[in-house]
């Protein structure tokens, strides 16, 4: 008899682990809160505009993995696109990541690249021997100046912490150069699916064995229905929140419409404090491929998640560290259930990890049950 699958959520760890079992042999019940498919992810498009808007915030596909790479691009025509950022900070306009230009504009400079590196590293903070937090890192790596211009404010208005309380790791996503790249991203390969992320997931879930509940809750208690679960949802809402709430940041977005070309490009960062906002996205620039005569921006404000807030970014201090432990610990002691995905395992995750992740979770089901042995509550260690 064919094995019952319950996923939970049908984002891109949902969505790949049931492509990925549903090929091999498997019935998948998906069971997703809300009434559309893809997550976070999800794309629409706008029916004032008909833009295509990344409906919670924007997504840009990059990636070094060839795995994840080549697997988006079975189900999808991958556009290229290139993200540039711009900064505003005290009334001037930079380029984002911190490049040659940024540097040579910020401090009204012509210097070639090894200029450029002398200059920055002469303003580090050499004192500063291991950077732990993200003030830290900042301070060391490129100095006080750069520092308060467009990492200190910024910071404090997405996280609603002060730098000196963040770990050095979330501005490690963020790359310094000496030369005049401004690619946001350092990856290999970059991109946009041509019709959105949710004709993506779409695609991925077209196997037959997957079927797919909209607007449907999942019970941890059904869990003794199916073989085995996979839970995307938050790890701490299967176990009814008894170690108090994991901290989320959300975001709010204010969405107008107007025509012609608002801002110029996709993303414009608000570095400094003289906007609430962090950023604002122009959806159109995300599909350069398409022409539209409307336009449609969303601001983006971050604030602390409340119960009935779409979780967005997770916190992962010191204290929501032991306070995951503890969640980790109980998933641990569960049977027939792995914990996934962003939410599932409470990291700041991009999309091609996940679903670099999502295919090795079900490699590791797969092997494990040809194997006899018991799928472990994570293929992928939540605490590393
Ligand atoms: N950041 C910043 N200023 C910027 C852009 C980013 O200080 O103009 C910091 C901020 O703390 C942010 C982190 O760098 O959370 C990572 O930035 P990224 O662009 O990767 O954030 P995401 O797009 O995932 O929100």
């Amino acid at each position: 008899m064919k094995k019952n699958i319950a996923i939970v959520g049908a984002g891109f760890s949902g969505a790949v682990i049931a492509n990925q079992l549903a090929h091999a042999g498997y019935n998948v019940e998906i069971f997703e809160a809300r009434d559309h498919i893809a997550g976070n992810c999800h794309s629409e498009r706008d029916s004032e505009t008909g833009v295509m808007v990344h409906v919670y915030g924007p997504h840009i596909f990059h990636t070094d993995n060839e795995r994840a790479w080549e697997f988006v691009n079975r189900f999808s025509e991958f556009k290229p696109y290139v993200n540039r950022v711009k900064a505003i900070t005290n009334h001037r306009v930079f380029t984002l990541p911190i490049n040659l230009l940024t540097i040579n504009q910020f401090f009204g400079k012509t210097f070639r690249p090894a200029e450029a590196e002398a200059f920055i590293q002469s303003l580090g903070d050499k004192s500063i021997e291991n950077p732990a937090t993200f003030e830290e890192q900042a301070l060391r790596f490129v100095g006080r100046e750069l520092y308060e211009a467009f990492f200190k404010t910024y910071t404090m208005k997405q996280w609603g912490l002060h730098p000196s309380e963040l770990p050095a790791s979330i501005l490690k996503r963020l790359p310094v150069r000496f030369n005049y790249d401004d690619n946001y991203f350092n990856h290999k390969y970059q991109g946009m699916p041509a019709n959105g992320y949710t004709a993506l997931v779409e695609n991925v879930l077209k196997v037959p064995g997957i079927t797919v509940h909209l607007g449907t809750r999942f019970d941890p208690a059904a869990k003794s229905d199916y073989d085995h679960v996979f839970y995307s949802g938050p790890i701490d809402a299967w176990f009814n929140h008894v170690e108090g709430r994991l901290p989320y940041r959300t975001l709010d977005f204010e969405v107008f419409r107007d025509t012609g070309d608002y801002q110029g490009n996709a993303v414009i960062n608000y570095c400094d404090d003289s906007q609430s906002y962090t950023r604002i996205t122009e959806h159109k620039h995300f599909s350069p491929w398409e022409q539209h005569e409307r336009t449609v921006c969303y601001m983006e404000y971050s604030r602390q998640c409340e119960e009935n807030d779409t979780p967005y970014y997770p916190i992962r201090q010191a204290r929501e560290k032991a306070q995951l432990e503890k969640y980790v610990d109980l998933a641990r002691t569960e049977t027939n259930v792995t914990f996934v995905g962003r939410l599932g395992t409470y990291r700041y995750l991009d999309m091609d990890v996940t679903i670099h992740e999502a295919l090795q979770t079900s490699d590791k089901f797969l092997a494990a049950a040809r194997e006899k042995v018991p799928m472990p509550a994570f293929a992928i260690d939540p605490l590393a």
